[in-house]
């Protein structure tokens, strides 16, 4: 009899590129925490790089006075371009290049699943005013904004972005039950969470969760999801249910 053997091909793991005007703000929150272990098992490559080294200046500037005149300065495009063509010289495909940008498209779990899923992303921080168009048009695939305000710098929704992403990576979480039950990878907002002790402040943990019964935790949790959805998410609720109803057709 033939044996059948299993040959398991080893996937490269996701690789992001950052560049940033502050490499060390981005590399102390990526040490630590579930990241921080995924990158030094090697379950995710993570790499922080200094736009200003890229600047060819002699005072190593990278933003200048918009034109047009207004407020402000405006991050130049030249050492962004640099930065970008030096890290990825060797690469065998262009990495998917993303701009932090308020203008760009609201990051959903969705997305950080898609992006979970590619082999190199390069993610640009923009500072001040921005970054010159130029260089967003020449080459940046999308814009992705973490909501609807703006912050002093794109570091934060880059370590944002990075952390819903690397969770959705292979052997970063220690199973996919971590993230398949959670609020919005199934279009529902999560249910509550209990632990002991067994009454708190006078509030007890809800019976069923006592009784070991399965099928009755798990009908309990979901109705409590699909209750907290429809009160605090109507816009999410009307979607879940429109789906369900396309499935059961
Ligand atoms: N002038 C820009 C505008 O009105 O759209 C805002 C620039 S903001 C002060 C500086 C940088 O922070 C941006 O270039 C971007 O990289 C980042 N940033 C700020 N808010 C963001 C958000 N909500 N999502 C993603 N990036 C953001």
């Amino acid at each position: 009899m033939t044996k059948r053997i299993h040959v398991r091909v080893k996937k490269r793991p996701l690789r992001i590129d950052i560049a940033t005007l502050f490499p060390d703000m981005c590399e102390t929150v990526l040490n630590e925490s579930i990241v921080g272990r995924a990158r030094r098992a090697g379950k995710i490559e993570l790499w922080c790089h200094q736009i200003r080294d890229y600047s060819t200046g002699k005072h190593r500037r990278v933003d200048d006075t918009p034109y047009g005149g207004g407020m402000g300065m405006v991050m130049q495009a030249e050492p962004i371009y640099r930065c970008f063509t030096e890290v990825t010289k060797d690469f065998v495909r262009k990495p998917h290049v993303i701009y932090m940008s308020p203008k760009g498209t609201v990051l959903t779990q969705q997305k950080a699943v898609e992006l979970s899923k590619m082999h190199n992303l390069f993610i640009i921080c923009g500072h001040y005013e921005g970054v010159d168009q130029r260089v967003i048009n020449k080459i940046v695939d999308e814009e992705i904004s973490i909501g609807d305000y703006v912050l002093t710098g794109g570091e934060l929704p880059a370590l944002v972005l990075t952390d819903a992403v690397a969770r959705m990576c292979g052997g970063v979480l220690s199973s996919e039950e971590c993230f398949t039950e959670e609020s919005h990878f199934s279009g529902l907002l999560e249910y509550p969470h209990y632990t002991r002790p067994e009454i708190w402040e006078g509030e007890r943990v809800p019976d069923v969760l006592l009784t070991g019964h399965h099928k009755n935790i798990a009908e309990f949790r979901h109705n409590e999801a699909v209750k907290i959805t429809k009160e605090r998410r109507p816009d999410l609720y009307k979607l879940f249910t429109e789906n369900t109803n396309m499935n059961d057709k």
